[in-house]
């Protein structure tokens, strides 16, 4: 992977040297350029700043320099990042999203933000994210860079030494915080390390972490937590790496239903591979439901558009003992509940003979767009968020 950074600051980007990520470009693993805007100007003082039409406190970026520095950079696969406290908030969903590129361009914002047109002008050329650290203002955004950068490049295959420790760490294991973690001694200032670690019984180990990292979940971040259960009390869960085998499954049985009721075998989901799902789960807001430790459905959502309004929702699926028993209308009824806020509408297809699919769609509340394009043999459902 090549990163590239377009800053005011260069000197900021000193730490990429250092521990992993220093190892990683040392190991071909990831090249990292560090680019000072200014070198992208041509006038006597080097400016990259201007007052802003309409009047107004402080400066706005100039388009230019950032014309010319994309001209350079960029090429054909590029994604141009955007460091702003009004974008899409930086999450470990879209780190391991960003971590399918193959070339990333850091362009950070100084004074009061670069000029619109910059980012109008990067989306002809290139993948463009917006993408905020967090709710707050920062001076600049290059720490908002370097952050991502280190989300993004530990979770690049031969990164970390011991990849198991990506799948054990906080948001990983279905959304949850982190268990406590202990080293030794095991006895420190009167403060004891629990008995059970030191049990040697892996499957007491194994439960007594779930049940902490549920516990600190659920004081610390409730938000986290599932926001929807069955009439039964059942969870709908965060999806997670573990569930592909089972996605997939469960996905070649349902599309064998809509390629037998379309009378098609073109359906671009009947022939993925598990890789192919490992892929979507690392993008896609993914949920499942699980009776009996059997995953028996399952929805996907994620943000559309040019401007990230429109939550696509896809692949609702119900084994095929459980079908009609209500469970596709909590999925599709939940997925539109966990819609980040910017959301507006939703937008859905299914396949031009999925009657029953449609008539479920249509109580939902979607309907029809015969005026928006849809994939062969399918159609197009939209509905206006509340
Ligand atoms: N006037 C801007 C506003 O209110 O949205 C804030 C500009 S801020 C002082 C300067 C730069 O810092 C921004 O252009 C952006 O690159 C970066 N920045 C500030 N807060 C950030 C955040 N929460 N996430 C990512 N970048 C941020």
């Amino acid at each position: 992977m090549r990163l590239d950074y377009l800053t005011i600051f260069p000197d900021f980007f000193a730490p990429l040297d250092l521990s992993l990520p220093g190892k990683a470009a040392d190991k071909g693993l990831v090249e990292f350029h560090v680019h000072d805007l200014r070198s992208y100007t041509h006038d006597k003082h080097h400016r990259v700043d201007d007052t802003p039409y309409g009047g107004g406190a402080g400066m706005v970026m100039k388009p230019e320099p950032w014309g010319e520095a994309f001209d350079e950079l960029t090429r054909p696969g590029s994604t141009i990042i955007f460091t702003t406290p009004s974008g899409e908030p930086f999450d470990q969903r879209l780190a391991a999203d960003l971590a399918t590129r193959e070339h990333l361009v850091f362009a950070c914002g100084r004074y009061e933000g670069i000029d619109q047109r910059v980012m109008e002008h990067a989306r002809e050329r290139a993948e463009v994210r917006e993408i905020s650290l967090g709710d707050y203002v920062l001076n600049g955004g290059e720490v908002a860079a370097l952050a991502v950068t280190e989300a993004v490049v530990r979770l690049l295959p031969g990164f970390m030494g011991n990849a198991q420790s990506l799948v054990e760490e906080s948001h990983a294991d279905g959304g949850l915080l982190e268990y406590p973690v202990y080293t030794k001694p095991p006895e420190w200032r009167g403060h004891q390390v629990p008995a059970v670690l030191r049990s040697g019984d892996h499957g007491k180990v194994e439960r007594w972490r779930h049940d902490q990292a549920v516990r600190r979940t659920a004081e610390r971040r409730p938000d986290l937590l599932s926001p929807s259960t069955l009439d039964d009390g059942t969870p709908i869960v965060r999806a997670t790496q573990g569930d592909a085998a089972e996605l997939l499954t469960l996905q070649r049985a349902c599309w064998v239903q809509e390629a037998l009721a379309n009378d098609s075998l073109d359906i671009p989901a009947l022939h993925e591979s598990l890789d192919d799902v490992r892929t979507w789960l690392g993008v896609w807001d993914t949920w499942v439901v699980r009776r009996a430790g059997r995953l028996v459905a399952a929805v996907r959502g994620r943000l559309e558009g040019p401007d990230q309004t429109a939550w696509d929702i896809g692949r609702i699926m119900v084994a095929p003992d459980l079908q009609g028993s209500g469970l596709g209308r909590v999925l599709l009824d939940h997925i539109q509940s966990v819609a980040p806020a910017t959301v507006t509408w939703y937008v859905l297809f299914t396949g031009a003979g999925s009657v029953r699919n449609q008539r479920m769609y249509k109580k939902a509340g979607f309907r029809l767009r015969p005026d928006l394009d849809a994939p062969a043999g399918a159609v197009v459902l939209t509905k206006r968020r509340a």
